[in-house]
Formats: structure tokens, sequence, C-alpha cells
């Protein structure tokens, strides 16, 4: 591991310079093993990363466009050339296995593939007038964005708001998380400053919740992008919430994924493997309720317990391993309570349940009754449940009856019929033939429910996260009135 990175002991705020709140250790969760220190933010950090943001938040809203666009292109052709300035820091940062780590640079690379081109799209319409005047609604910058982000897939969550937000004309103050500061701020802040981002627009302040509830509060943030657990963005939402902020949430799910009844069950398992193994299933897309009809619960539950046996889990820098550790100690007693109350509560256990140090075994949970904690809460773990229903009205019901509202995947040799039943089911993706696990920086990304409120993000649709609409009108002559 590097030892000589510029953020060594650093922040960033156009420049690399000393945190106020010391240093922060980064630990690989597969080996424990300190692989850097950051600098530590301070609230006065980020009182003077507002202060500079502002001010440089006006000269870069006032450039041609054509100067944000290419600072993004710049940053997707650098990272593309070599992944790695991100790849290298996710296996041990997030211990992520080296196909999500590719898959991850990948999106963060189209991210800002797609930033270049809305920095040039149209910004607003031409709209009809009673009056002979021109009038027009467009999409202005909303100032300075502050966004606040997970461990789990760090680079991709912390970017999918920074390029927009920068390409649209904002500052962006970001606050990843303590655990993955590198590949989840530092290591972006250096590729866009080396792409040629002036200086002040991008911030990166490591640091715990203290410091993301003070950008929260800040008053010189009048927008938030927040993707994290349902309970943190509730206290956000309420914390916002007096100030009247523009926010953001994307939180939390418990996608289910629907085999229907014509389904090809080999194909289906490979899918239902994919969906609640992928990244240890600390994904907030995660297939986390597989429902079955039950005439072929048994056939799928004994494939997909085949599959969760044979994945390889250990060091993920060992290309051999497909899965990594669980982020640290606490997730991982949290999954492992969730899967043991579940197995009391009346499922099969069928694969997997035990661990070694941070590593958990995929798991397979059969017949898992509708009100265990598996089935009623996000796990956030290697853990596929497994469920059965009779008709597809209550398979429907029963996707309906989640808090949660984020992704949903259906199995099926007939996909139109899916398609339509896709019209009766709330979510903020539906998935026909795939598991519920996808994105892409050009499709509409967002929750319901207890999944996420505010806007989405994703090509255009990003104008309305990250702008204010302005009505502007505009008439030759002064209008007369009355009086
Ligand atoms: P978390 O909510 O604990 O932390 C996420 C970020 O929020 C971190 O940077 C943390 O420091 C900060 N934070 C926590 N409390 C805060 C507060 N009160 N004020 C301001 N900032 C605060 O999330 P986690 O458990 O580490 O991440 C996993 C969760 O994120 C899961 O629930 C997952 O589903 C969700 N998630 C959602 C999406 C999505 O797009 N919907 C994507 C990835 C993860």
């Amino acid at each position: 591991m590097s030892t000589s990175a510029v953020w060594n002991g650093k922040i960033f705020d156009g420049t690399w310079r000393p945190g106020g709140a010391g240093t922060l250790d980064v630990t690989a969760p597969a080996t424990g093993e300190v692989v850097s220190t950051v600098g530590a933010a301070s609230v006065d950090d980020l009182d003077r990363a507002v202060d500079k943001a502002t001010t440089a938040q006006a000269a870069w809203a006032a450039l041609p466009y054509t100067e944000r666009a290419a600072v993004m292109s710049k940053a997707a052709a650098l990272l593309s050339e070599e992944p790695e300035r991100l790849t290298r820091w996710l296996v041990p940062e997030s211990g992520s296995g080296q196909g999500k780590a590719s898959f991850e640079a990948g999106l963060v690379t189209s991210e800002l593939a797609e930033a270049a081109g809305l920095a040039s799209q149209p910004y607003g319409q031409v709209l009809r007038s009673r009056k002979p005047r021109l009038s027009i609604g467009r999409h202005v910058p909303v100032g300075v964005v502050g966004v606040i982000s997970p461990f789990n897939f760090p680079a991709i969550l912390s970017m999918r708001s920074v390029a927009p937000a920068l390409a649209l004309g904002n500052a962006v103050i970001l606050k990843p998380d303590p655990r993955t500061p590198i590949a989840g701020g530092l290591a972006l802040a250096a590729l866009l400053a080396e792409a040629g981002l002036p200086d002040g627009l991008l911030h990166v302040l490591p640091a715990g919740a203290d410091v993301g509830a003070a950008l929260v509060a800040h008053p010189g943030v009048p927008c938030i992008s927040f993707t994290g657990s349902t309970a943190a963005g509730r206290k956000i939402g309420e914390a916002a919430a007096p100030l009247l902020k523009k926010v953001h949430l994307e939180l939390g799910g418990n996608n289910a994924l629907l085999v229907l009844p014509d389904a090809d069950i080999d194909a289906a398992a490979s899918a239902g493997a994919w969906g609640s193994f992928l990244h240890q299933g600390q994904i907030c897309m995660t297939s986390g309720r597989h429902l079955v009809p039950a005439d072929l619960a048994a056939e799928y539950t004994a494939k997909l317990a085949e599959k969760a046996r044979n994945i390889p889990v250990g060091d993920p820098t060992d290309p051999d391993n497909a899965l990594g550790p669980i982020i640290d100690e606490n997730q991982l007693k949290k999954v492992d309570e969730i899967v043991q109350a579940s197995v009391l509560a009346g499922a099969s256990l069928e694969a997997g349940g035990t661990y070694q140090a941070l590593f958990y075994r995929p798991t397979v949970l059969g017949n898992v009754p509708k009100d265990s904690p598996a089935f009623t809460q996000e796990i956030f773990g290697p853990v596929a449940p497994i469920t059965t229903y009779e008709t597809i009205d209550e398979a429907i019901d029963i996707i309906n009856a989640s808090e949660y509202g984020l992704s949903v995947g259906i199995l099926t040799g007939n996909p139109y019929r899916a398609f339509e039943l896709a019209d009766r089911i709330r979510s903020g993706a539906v998935h026909i033939n795939d598991q519920t696990v996808d994105d892409e920086a050009v499709a509409p990304f967002g929750g319901t429910k207890a999944s996420g409120t505010g806007g989405h993000f994703g090509s255009s649709v990003n104008l309305d996260t990250f702008c204010d609409l302005q009505w502007v009108t505009m008439q030759a002559d002064i209008e007369r009135y009355p009086f």
C-alpha cells in the first residue's frame, strides 16, 4: 500500500491540508491492518469549507459550460485509463471483491462521462405566455451542495452526486463515511484536481456523523444529498425540515426477488445468488426476500444453497475470493443475530450461518416466516431468505407490504406479464428478468416509501436534483398598470 499518497494525514479543500480533528486511521476489514491515515475534519474545517466553496461557486457557474464539461471528460478519461486509482483502495478499504471494485470504478467513469454531457444539455424551456414576452423556466445551480455518503459502494455513491452537482455549476462539500474516506472521497478529489477542477469547488471532509449533522444544519448549504440508512435519513430529514432545505434521501431497502411459476429455475437461482451475495449483501438493492411458488421452493432452495456453499470467501486482495469481509464487527453481529433469530422463528438453515473473523459465509434460509427478522428487516449481509407464495396476488401483496420501496426483480418466462405486474408494485425500480441490484448513470435512480425521498439521480433527472427552477420573463417595454 502506498504510504506517500497526497492525502496522508490530510483533508481536501482544493489543496491538501491537515484536518482540525487530527487524523483518522483507515483499516482493512479483511486483515485489521491500517492501510492509510488521513486527516480528520472538524466543524471549524466545515465552516471554512463553506466560505471558500461559496466564493468559488459563483465564478464556476459563470464560466462557459465547456470548462465544466472539460473537467468531467478529463476525469472520466483518467479513470478509464487507470481504474486502479480507485480499485486499489476499494479492495482493502471497503472489503470489495476485485470484480465489484472494477464494476464500481466503471460506474464512476460513466458517471463522470454523463456529467460532461449534462453540462452541455439544454437547461430550460421556452414557455407560452399570455403577454407578448419571452418567458422561460431554467435550471440554475443551488449553490453549495452537501453530500454525505456510506461505506458500501463509497466511490459511486459519492460521485453520483458530486459529478452532476459540479457539472451543473455548484460547489460540493463531501463527507464520506469515516471507514471509507479514500475511495469515498479523497481519491475522487485527487482525480478531479488532476482533471483541472479549480480550487475551492470540492471539499472532502473525512469525519463521523457529528460533522455530517453540522453540514446538514449549515445555513450556507441549501441542498443535501444523503445516501445511507433509513434511521440516519430520518434524523437528517427532521433536522433539515425547519431549515427548508432541498434534501435528497437515498435510504435502505428490503428488495423482493419474485420468481414466477414459469421461470427457468437454474437461471433464477443464479440471479438470486448474485442479487443476495454480491459485496457480501452490503448493497441497498440487495435481493433481501426471495418469493418462490410453493411447489418450486424445494428445487430453488437446493440450487441456491449449492451456489452459496461454493462461493469462495476471504481476503479480497486474493482475486480467487469472490466475496470479502463484512465492514466491521457491529455489522457482522447484526447479520448473525438476524440469521439466528430467524432460525429460532422457524426458518431452515440451508447453507452458511457461520463466520470466521469478519468473513460471513453466504447463507440461505428456507421457509422464512413473514414475521421473522430475516424477512422484515434490511440485513445488509450475504443472506438469501426464501419465502413461498400460493398466488400472484398474494406475492404482490407481500412485496407491497414492506415499508421499503427501492428495487424489485421479477423472473419469468413471460416478460410482458411481468411488465403488467409492475403497474401494481410500489418500488423505485422494477427489473424484469434480472435480480434487484443495478445502476446506470443514464437511468433515474431513487427509492420510494422508507427507501427515500427527494430527487432522483441519473442523467437529465439531475437537473431537478441539483438545481433550482427559475422563471424568467423579458419584454420590450416596461409594463404599464392602472395606478
Ligand atoms: P449510515 O446511515 O450509518 O451512514 C451513512 C453516512 O451518513 C456516513 O457518512 C455517516 O457518517 C453519516 N451519518 C450517519 N448519521 C448521520 C447524521 N445523523 N447526520 C449526518 N450524517 C450522518 O449508513 P450505513 O449503515 O453505514 O450504510 C448502509 C445503509 O445505507 C443501508 O441501510 C443501505 O441500504 C443504505 N444505502 C442506500 C443506498 C441508496 O441508494 N438508497 C445506497 C447505499 C446504501
